[in-house]
């Protein structure tokens, strides 16, 4: 919710000095980070160093369904023990055919992935410039600072009444009471002018003076 990225190789330090295995969750990151788009561990270059990852096919593949990636001997072991593996109906053709194709395509195109982060530096400089309480992040995810449970909700519910704008609100327990956000995620479709829009509605909902919680 802060946007921030784990120090995955110090981790893999720390696990290799304790003989602990890693298991990385990069459900947020995979499509969008690392040159084929696998993840932050791949742009990183760790992806070897990990035990297991999991990734969903929902998100950024825009599909349904998710994977967990390890050693074969690891992965057989799962198929063999893992109850919600065993008891659970596998996903339907159309979906794993969907998947597939996605997860081709945005393999092979990473001008989307070096736009979708064009884009967010471009808003991230956008909300700045214009004095927005935006909350630093080093990820494409870009936090908007509110500091409170209904004053976000109906911030969030404005911005798509009368603006049409999604903005998600994440209030507590997602993130400690008083750091109430919106969240705001852009894709490389988005243009400056939307950008702009976005900032003119922003400046009408939220008050002014907002201030980022220590
Ligand atoms: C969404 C999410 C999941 C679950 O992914 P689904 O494909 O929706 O089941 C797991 N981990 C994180 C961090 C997520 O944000």
């Amino acid at each position: 919710m802060d946007a921030d990225i784990a120090d995955i190789a110090g981790i893999c330090d720390l696990a290799e000095r304790h003989g602990a295995m890693t298991y990385l969750d990069e459900v947020h990151a995979v499509g969008m980070y690392g040159p084929s788009g696998g993840g932050v561990a791949e742009r990183d270059g760790v992806l070897h160093r990990i035990d297991l990852i999991e990734g969903t096919l929902a998100k950024g593949f825009g599909c349904h369904g998710g994977y967990i990636a390890g050693d074969a001997e690891l992965i057989d072991w799962l198929r063999s023990t893992a109850s919600g593996f065993i008891f659970t109906t596998s996903l339907p053709p159309t979906t794993v055919g969907a998947a597939l194709a996605s997860v081709r395509h945005v393999r092979a195109n990473a001008e989307r992935r070096a736009t979708l982060f064009e884009r967010a530096e471009r808003l991230k400089q956008k909300l700045d410039a214009a004095g927005l309480p935006r909350i630093a992040s080093v990820s494409h995810i870009v936090p908007v600072h509110v500091g409170e449970a209904t004053l976000c909700r109906d911030v969030s519910r404005r911005l798509l009444d009368e603006f049409s704008i999604y903005a998600t609100p994440i209030n507590y327990p997602t993130v400690p009471v008083g750091h109430e956000r919106l969240r705001l995620t852009p894709t490389p479709l988005h243009t400056d002018a939307m950008m702009d829009a976005l900032v003119v509605a922003l400046r009408a909902v939220l008050p002014r003076g907002l201030a980022i919680a220590a």
